[in-house]
């Protein structure tokens, strides 16, 4: 069985890494930038303000890297608040727990993507396996995509690599050829069959997403980080005109930043709005260790 591990219990270098090197972006709406430019900017919707989007950027920086709890980052946050004047949409605390655990999951699991896909690793456990985590309520489909095993190069990875919305806790987890055969299997399995939605972004764009994954989330945190990657963004950060809707309004994808419980329930009927209050909230995320 696994164990529950805080976070800050293990801190992967390259999940640390990547929170870090994330350029503080400021935005207006939660479309303002696309999926995967969340790749290398930090952003939370409605904060524009260089020294508050610092000053929680370092916060969220805390939880991973010296695992400090969802409360610690809650009062960060409201000192953060407090100084730059900012009076943010969505109730405070369901707006900490959005901004903390996205945050700090989508690092996790963008370290465990550059560990998986090291030349060193995949020849020694080439096969990848989706664990379902989502105890309360959990997604349909996600239990369903539980023990499903494929080749770490299997294209279905590049849209259902984890976390796959607000508050999914699956992961993924490398398996070696022995893992398979211990489990009874000759090679890896089919990819479960896809089918998709519609979702209409803030442009009035359309897209095809699939089920079972929120609008936005359908790509592998971290994947995009080439130097090329870094570099565009820091180039669009340099170059904001004053109007940021409108600098940034021809990015058509992107992963919804809601900042409402309402706002979320309109995503493509996600389970967001309904996560449930953590227990105590000094705990941290309840993240399984990965094995
Ligand atoms: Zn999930």
């Amino acid at each position: 069985m696994a164990t529950e591990a805080k976070w800050g219990s293990l801190p992967p270098e390259e999940a640390i890494r990547f929170l870090r090197d994330k350029v503080n972006m400021p935005s207006e709406h939660w479309d303002d930038l696309t999926r995967d430019d969340h790749d290398a900017s930090f952003v939370v919707a409605g904060a524009v303000k260089a020294d508050l989007l610092k000053d929680i950027h370092q916060a969220v920086n805390r939880g991973i890297d010296a695992g400090t709890t969802l409360n610690d980052f809650s009062k960060s946050f409201d000192a953060a608040v407090a100084q730059a004047g900012w009076d943010y949409k969505g109730g405070r605390n369901w707006r900490t727990r959005i901004i903390f655990e996205t945050n700090i999951r989508t690092a996790y699991m963008a370290g465990r993507y550059q560990q998986m896909t090291h030349p060193d690793t995949v020849k020694l456990r080439p096969y990848w396996e989706y664990r379902h985590g989502d105890s309360v309520r959990p997604r349909e489909q996600h239990l369903a995509w539980h023990g499903t095993i494929l080749l770490w190069d299997d294209p279905w990875w590049q849209t259902h690599f984890t976390p796959n919305g607000y508050g999914c806790k699956c992961r993924i987890v490398s398996r070696s050829r022995r893992d398979l055969e211990r489990m009874g299997k000759i090679g890896p399995d089919q990819a479960p069959k896809e089918a998709y939605y519609e979702w209409t972004d803030r442009n009035g764009s359309v897209h095809k997403v699939p089920d079972g994954i929120d609008p936005g989330w359908d790509y592998a945190p971290g994947a995009s980080l080439t130097d090329r990657a870094k570099e565009i963004v820091r180039e669009k950060a340099k170059s904001l005109p004053s109007d940021l809707a409108e600098r940034l309004k021809n990015i058509a994808t992107s992963r919804p930043n809601p900042t409402t419980p309402e706002e979320a329930e309109n995503l493509g009927g996600t389970i967001l709005s309904r996560l449930p209050e953590p227990v105590n909230e000094n705990d941290t995320l309840g993240c399984k260790k990965l094995v």
